[in-house]
């Protein structure tokens, strides 16, 4: 082939490029203006047996020297490109950034959380007996904690092991709450108990097990109440926030999101703690994102670091589980911290420079 021919070829196809490219456009604007009809007859934009025939005519006129399968391939492209055109504008989630661009702070108690300085919500794994409340309360004062956790409610593994006190939990954690200035961090399971635990909690937290439990959702989006959401432990990032979604788009516009560990396959830990889930949340979402330290991990040993590094990746809070005796605790007795540890736990903390200088 002499020079001059391929020259003349390459001409030849930028052409055919050139006018490919002019028949996909005026394709494209026909394609647009089906959308348009379709969506104000509200039918369904994708049509498989329209497409099906077209495939189908446009393999009966195939000329070659492309096979019939290479031929449906590329139609297929144009065709899928078309209906991307034909999609709606993605609707943005209530709880997303692109939709509210300041952060959401939420006030409990007179304490702001996602208000930029990190809050520490403190407490048993479950509420017991007036003693250890009244213990864990006295002991939590002395160190300016303002938000007291314990779980009335237990959702346990074994349906042999404690389930909680119930309702006679709610009112310890109240009273407790009320002697010492704290408000109640307190977990509700079933949708019918959202209205009557109005009485007994500040913030109702959904635990990481019924992180989907839709009813229970919505009826948390129904009152107005802050909500505590924990990230299920086999939850994506994006599932955590449809389920945040769930709460704010019933107008409970006060949800914390808690990143609390998820299910890998090591064992040194008793999740895997998803740091990177707690910047992720703060950029796509406004609402604050707060790291359970103690569920995370399962373990005593490492919380002071992992206090750090949450802080550090801008989370705007901590829970972690306190109990005056954690060897006989009802639930998680292996991960609770015990007063003297807890006090060891804040004096790091506080040097390390991430709480405020005074507490909240
Ligand atoms: C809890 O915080 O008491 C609890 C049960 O945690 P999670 O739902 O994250 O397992
Ligand atoms: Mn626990």
């Amino acid at each position: 082939m002499t020079r001059e021919r391929l020259e003349e070829i390459r001409a030849q196809l930028d052409e055919i490029n050139l006018e490919i490219l002019e028949l996909l456009s005026r394709r494209a604007e026909l394609v647009q203006e089906i959308g348009d009809l379709k969506k104000r007859k509200g039918t369904e934009r994708f049509d498989p047996i329209r497409e099906k025939e077209m495939l189908d005519r446009l393999v009966a006129a195939n000329p070659g020297p492309f096979d019939d399968s290479t031929v449906r391939h590329l139609f297929k492209q144009i065709f899928q490109a078309s209906l991307g055109l034909m999609e709606e504008e993605k609707k943005e989630l209530l709880v997303s950034r692109k939709k509210r661009t300041e952060d959401t702070v939420i006030e409990v108690n007179g304490v702001r959380i996602g208000g930029g300085q990190p809050v520490i919500i403190a407490g048993p794994c479950s509420v017991e007996t007036p003693e250890q409340m009244d213990a864990v309360g006295a002991g939590l004062q002395q160190h300016g904690i303002l938000l007291l956790r314990g779980g009335a409610y237990k959702p346990r593994t074994s349906p042999y092991d404690f389930q909680g006190l119930g309702k006679k939990g709610l009112e310890l954690i109240r009273k407790t709450a009320d002697k010492y200035g704290m408000a109640v961090v307190s977990e509700i399971v079933s949708p019918s108990d959202i209205e009557m635990s109005l009485e007994y909690v500040d913030v109702i937290q959904i635990g990481a097990r019924n992180m989907q439990n839709f009813e229970l959702l919505k009826e948390a989006g129904n009152v107005r109440k802050p909500v505590l959401l924990k990230r299920g432990m086999s939850a994506t990032i994006e599932e955590l926030l449809f389920a945040a979604e769930y709460i704010v788009s019933r107008g409970n516009t006060e949800v914390i999101l808690c990143e609390r560990g998820i299910r890998t396959y090591e064992k040194a830990t008793r999740n895997t703690l998803d740091i990177s889930a707690v910047p992720i949340l703060k950029q796509e979402s406004h609402l604050p994102v707060i790291v359970d330290i103690t569920h995370s991990t399962g373990r005593k040993d490492i919380l002071l670091p992992i206090a750090k590094a949450a802080l550090a990746v801008g989370a705007d809070g901590l829970i972690v589980e306190v109990h005056p005796e954690p060897s006989v605790a009802l639930s998680d007795a292996k991960q609770q911290l015990n007063l003297p540890q807890f006090a060891q736990w804040m004096e790091g903390l506080k040097a390390s420079g991430y709480l405020p200088k005074q507490e909240p």
